[in-house]
């Protein structure tokens, strides 16, 4: 025993003195003092070399061996084994049951009654893909739709986008009571739901063109990536754009209309048999005949019977705690629940979260404690609208906002090798500086093989015989540096950022994932397409890790909040620009949130020279320990008292998904949509309550001595 530990602490000593020497040449971590970064950078070092790409393998094989959605017997056994794993890594864990609105399909069906018949929905079915006999398959359905019995003729209504639906009234073509088929992309399901029942439509069909996800993007599986011709893309149209999480006992988030996914075999049948005006050319799809909007002839009849449902459902939630300031807590989480397998969405991410755990355990192992609490996240009920996750964090609300420093998630993440990132404006530079610390498994660092890919897409935007779009002043294509994009919505995050106002960060490596929702989402998809050495895993396993742990040891949070007020200058910016392209320039007064923004840039730029003075003294620098507090409660500053209009539960000023896109970022959104729907005093109402949000930011930060 005794012979055993001191030939445990001689290697330590050896691989410390090894990584310290990997370690001299590289830049200071950011709100590390210079001693504290080398250490720091030793520890990394020896996390990152403890994780497997063969253990992750076999945790994937694991998670997807059976279907498990959430509440199943099945989901259950996940969050068991997840705990299992916690345990062996020795981290304290438990499981955190919540009871959830569920939705479950009792009935799916739909036929075409004219011209011809056909009798659908047809089953998944690849030969080569052992899922295709599991019985015990999930039916393709959408969570949350309406239930009803409808035969109606047909329309078709390209992405189901408001603005299709002008076009089609352009034309004269009336949507009251009729079934109209749109296909995926470019949204939220949940909005094209919203926009169809707006439009009076009686049922949507929403299908998967081949021309976004199937053989048009390249080889259908089980040849290439893509989506074979009977895969379908199930998902929940939950309005959770509005309020996520729960199921308002008014009704206000969940669409009355019945809805159901189609694959684009079954699709085709409806969509040939269509008439009336050519759709015009960028409604075509990727089917092989010209596509029509209807009115008809194809009749439909839709027999959906959806019931909800009470279930109990499963987060797991594992904790380190810290040694020094155990209050100061950084989230790490990813969903666990899927539709179906679950190959890439979620439990790649759940791999990458558990292998990132088994390295913790291992510097636990060796003695080593965080200077704050690190606490890992399984979310259950997040494809149904992320129930788990904001059940948590609403019950978990004075902990969290007390001191939570920031929440890290991963959703699905690993469908490819192309990095992707989103964050606040003040964890970009740390994120960037994270990225260039782990190795990408094709060459180079995370962030290195971003810029890379980043600057040749920007070369092959630039036409032969055609002057480049370029801004005001143009720097050379190879300076570009790659920059995390904006929160938006549709994953745990929400539940912390845009309700809790805790900085949020996420990251994935996406790919050529055309089997996204479908049963072939599986464990032999990742092998042959998505991440065959499970390399990629690894790499997130890292990149989370290393931001888990240089946030749970910093001396000074790195949260910077200059740059999230040059941010909002700019948003402020281009929503004035856009008034004046409609001519209604004097319409809003910019000044008051212009002048607030500018105050916190004053404010934030004078507290990161306190903090790099700090820094140069010593970690025990009188004051860091009240500026730290500080910098924990700022983001909170941005959140409205009433939440965004028509939708209290967003309640982030900044950022929130957009009430039309449902996943993507808007910024300000509370003015941006006010302006976009021409409704000038809610926007300066807006602008008011932004500006109070700016105002409170800066006097925070001013009081950092
Ligand atoms: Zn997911």
């Amino acid at each position: 025993m005794e012979r055993r530990c001191n030939f445990l602490a001689v290697t330590t000593i050896l691989f410390l003195l090894t990584a310290h020497s990997l370690s001299v040449d590289k830049p200071r971590l950011q709100g590390f003092t210079v001693d504290h970064s080398d250490a720091e950078r030793g520890l990394e070092e020896q996390f990152m070399s403890s994780l497997d790409a063969r253990r992750a393998r076999s945790i994937h094989k694991t998670l997807t061996s059976e279907p498990h959605i959430a509440g199943s017997p099945a989901d259950r056994r996940t969050a068991e084994y997840v705990l299992q794993q916690f345990l062996k890594d020795g981290i304290e864990a438990q499981i955190e049951t919540f009871e959830a609105v569920l939705s479950e399909p009792r009935r799916i069906k739909f036929d075409l009654l004219s011209p011809v018949t056909f009798l659908g929905p047809s089953p998944e079915y690849v030969a080569s893909d052992q899922v295709s006999n599991n019985v015990r398959n999930p039916p393709a359905f959408n969570a949350y739709s309406g239930s009803g019995n409808i035969v109606a003729p047909v329309v078709y209504a390209n992405y189901g986008l408001p603005v299709d639906y002008q076009f089609l009234q352009s034309k004269g073509i009336s949507i009251s009571g009729k079934i109209v088929i749109v296909r995926y992309g470019r949204c939220y399901r949940g909005v094209k739901a919203r926009v169809a029942e707006e439009h009076g439509a009686a049922g949507l069909l929403l299908y998967s063109d081949p021309q976004d996800d199937g053989y048009h993007a390249g080889d259908p599986y089980p040849k290439g990536p893509w989506r074979p011709a009977s895969g379908v893309q199930r998902g929940s149209v939950l309005y959770e754009f509005i309020t996520p999480g729960t199921v308002e006992p008014d009704g206000s988030n969940v669409p009355r209309l019945p809805t159901l996914p189609l694959s684009y075999s079954d699709a085709a049948h409806i969509l040939e048999n269509l008439k009336g005006p050519a759709a015009p050319p960028d409604w075509q799809g990727g089917l092989p005949f010209t596509y029509h909007v209807g009115l008809g002839p194809a009749v439909v009849r839709m027999r959906v019977q959806m019931s909800q449902v009470v279930r109990p459902i499963w987060n797991v939630i594992a904790k380190i705690r810290g040694a020094q300031e155990p209050d100061e807590i950084v989230l790490v989480g990813n969903h666990r629940d899927a539709w179906a397998y679950g190959g890439v969405d979620p439990n790649s991410g759940t791999t990458s979260l558990l292998e990132m755990a088994r390295g913790l355990g291992t510097l636990l192992r060796s003695g080593w404690r965080p200077r704050r609490s690190i606490w890992i996240c399984s979310w259950d009920g997040e494809e149904m609208g992320e129930f788990g996750s904001v059940a948590w964090a609403q019950k978990h609300k004075a902990e969290l906002q007390g001191g939570a420093v920031a929440y890290l998630n991963v959703d699905y993440a690993v469908a490819g090798n192309r990095f992707f990132a989103a964050t606040v404006p003040s964890l970009k530079k740390f994120l960037s500086q994270v990225a260039s610390d782990v190795p990408d498994p094709a060459g180079g660092t995370v962030l290195s093989r971003a810029n890379q890919r980043l600057r040749e897409d920007l070369r092959q935007k630039l036409t032969p015989g055609r002057p480049a779009d370029a801004g005001e002043e143009p720097q050379p294509i190879g300076r570009e540096e790659f920059e995390p994009g904006n929160l938006g919505g549709g994953t745990d995050y929400i539940a912390f950022f845009d309700h809790l106002g805790i900085p949020a960060l996420d990251m994935k490596f996406d790919g050529s994932y055309g089997v996204y929702h479908s049963i072939f989402d599986d464990h032999l998809w990742m092998l042959k397409f998505g991440d065959p050495t499970f390399a990629y895993h690894v790499a997130m396993a890292r990149l989370l890790g290393l931001a888990a742990l240089r946030l749970a040891d910093t001396d000074a949070l790195p949260l910077d909040y200059r740059a999230y007020g040059q941010d909002i200058e700019t948003y402020l910016e281009g929503i004035r620009n856009k008034l004046a392209l409609l001519g209604d320039s004097g319409r809003l007064d910019f000044q008051p949130a212009h002048e607030a923004a500018g105050e916190l840039v004053q404010a934030a730029g004078d507290q990161n020279e306190r903090s790099s003075a700090y820094l140069l003294q010593n970690a025990q620098a009188p004051g860091l320990h009240d500026m730290n507090r500080i910098l924990i409660e700022v983001e909170q500053s941005f959140l409205l008292p009433g939440g965004l209009p028509g939708r209290p539960w967003y309640r982030h000023a900044v950022y929130a998904p957009g009430t039309y896109s449902g996943y993507e970022s808007v910024a300000l959104p509370g003015i941006e949509e006010t302006v976009d729907a021409g409704e000038y005093e809610k926007a300066q109402q807006q602008l008011g309550a932004l500006t109070a949000a700016l105002h409170h930011a800066a006097r925070l930060l001013a009081s950092v001595r």
